[in-house]
């Protein structure tokens, strides 16, 4: 049989064909086209979110008896139903710990105990859809088994009350990071919203040192700049900010300086991507700043509480939206900072009361994966800023206490 590029007819018909396609625009892949891809590929990678305040949410709602997981919940931004629609394939939960534990009520390792409880009878209650990890291997092996990983990470350092003993005996629970204040300062680590200078105090180096040597991870989400950097310059283990921004995009504490991105590539960390609308959109963050001014100026004009408060809700129903592409930028920006190898995903979903359009809940990470390859993103890049980053980070954290345990050992 003759090739129909070989004879003389076919040769031009061949021509005519490539100069056809040459001339006609090749059709772009439609929002379905990605979302299907970005599904298939976290079919073969485990998304890992950094941070989700689900503990607390039930905790407030009265506990886990109050809150039925495997139904749709319209009013959570977590449920199994929709973790499964999200393609979730492991969690960091928060077992979060006010800061008024400080002063009254519970001691903060109480409550810290008291969500680490909740979680593990959480992931207990539901073992056809979730199962407990403690290691980058227990992901994976959860992940082949179609099941959510459930990590824990506890939000607020004070959670130790100044004790290694209390801090060594967490790591025995399984508690896999731990983020070094919420947002007061302590006497060994400085937050982001202290306009003090301070960062690491020598127990505080102390703090990190005996957290790579046990592998939890140091968390530097809610510390100011002077801690990040200190924590940086003693870890031995890759560090984590399990939900924080791009201070150059959105100008907030929360958010990571270029100066702090710059030294992550080195320590082998990962930023991951928070949602929260006033850290991913700057104009957000502006309205939301000037919202306690306008406040006090009403009060100051005398006018009641009633008319404040419509006031108030008049200027929130104006109130600036945060967008999914926005919080695509931050990702963006930071691989473009740092590099691919670096970023990941911390929605902050449950712990957050506003969120961008287009990542209401935990059902719409593929959406922002979606988005990611829009861009042009390649799937092994993708794979890794969902999922593989974060795997490496605990792999990594593992390693390293393994090697300072023998260290020590000797
Ligand atoms: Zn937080």
């Amino acid at each position: 049989m003759q090739d129909w590029k070989v004879g003389k007819w076919g040769w031009r018909k061949g021509r005519l064909l490539a100069v056809l396609l040459s001339i006609v625009p090749s059709f772009p892949l439609s929002a379905q086209d990605y979302r299907a891809q970005a599904l298939r590929i976290l079919k073969t990678v485990p998304l890992i979110d950094g941070h989700n305040d689900i503990p607390d949410a039930i905790r407030q709602r009265g506990g886990l008896d109050s809150v039925d997981f495997a139904v749709s919940q319209p009013k959570l931004m977590t449920d199994i139903p929709k973790l499964r629609a999200g393609a979730v394939g492991g969690q960091f939960w928060a077992a979060y710990v006010p800061v008024t534990t400080m002063d009254s009520g519970p001691h903060p390792a109480v409550y810290a105990l008291e969500q680490i409880d909740l979680i593990k009878r959480l992931c207990a209650k539901y073992p056809r859809d979730l199962a407990m990890a403690y290691s980058a291997a227990d992901v994976e092996r959860n992940f082949r088994a179609g099941k959510v990983s459930c990590l824990i990470g506890i939000e607020g350092g004070h959670a130790i009350e100044n004790s290694l003993g209390a801090l060594r005996m967490f790591a025995a629970l399984g508690v896999r990071y731990i983020t070094l204040t919420h947002w007061r300062s302590l006497s060994w680590a400085t937050a982001s919203t202290d306009t003090a200078r301070r960062g690491l105090s020598a127990f505080g180096r102390d703090v990190v040192h005996e957290m790579n040597r046990l592998g939890i991870l140091v968390d530097l989400s809610h510390v100011n700049d002077g801690t990040m950097s200190d924590a940086l310059h003693a870890a031995r283990a890759p560090v984590m900010f399990s939900h924080s921004s791009a201070r150059a995009l959105t100008h907030h504490a929360r958010d990571v300086p270029d100066s702090i991105l710059r030294l992550v590539p080195a320590n082998g960390g990962i930023v991951m991507v928070n949602f929260n609308p006033g850290f991913v959109s700057e104009v957000v963050r502006v309205y939301e700043d000037s919202l306690e001014p306008r406040a006090r100026a009403l009060k100051a004009t005398g006018t009641d509480s009633a008319a404040t408060r419509d006031s108030l809700k008049a200027w929130q129903a104006r109130a600036p939206k945060a967008t999914l592409q926005q919080v695509a930028d931050h990702i963006d920006y930071i691989r473009r900072v740092i590099g691919v190898d670096h970023v990941g995903l911390g929605s902050d979903f449950d712990g957050i009361t506003q969120v961008p359009v287009g990542l209401e809940d935990v059902s719409k990470f593929p959406d922002l994966i979606a988005e990611l390859l829009r861009r042009g993103w390649t799937e092994p890049d993708v794979q890794k800023v969902a999922g593989l980053n974060a795997l490496r980070v605990l792999r990594a954290a593992e390693r390293v206490a393994a090697e300072l345990r023998r260290e020590k050992a000797k």
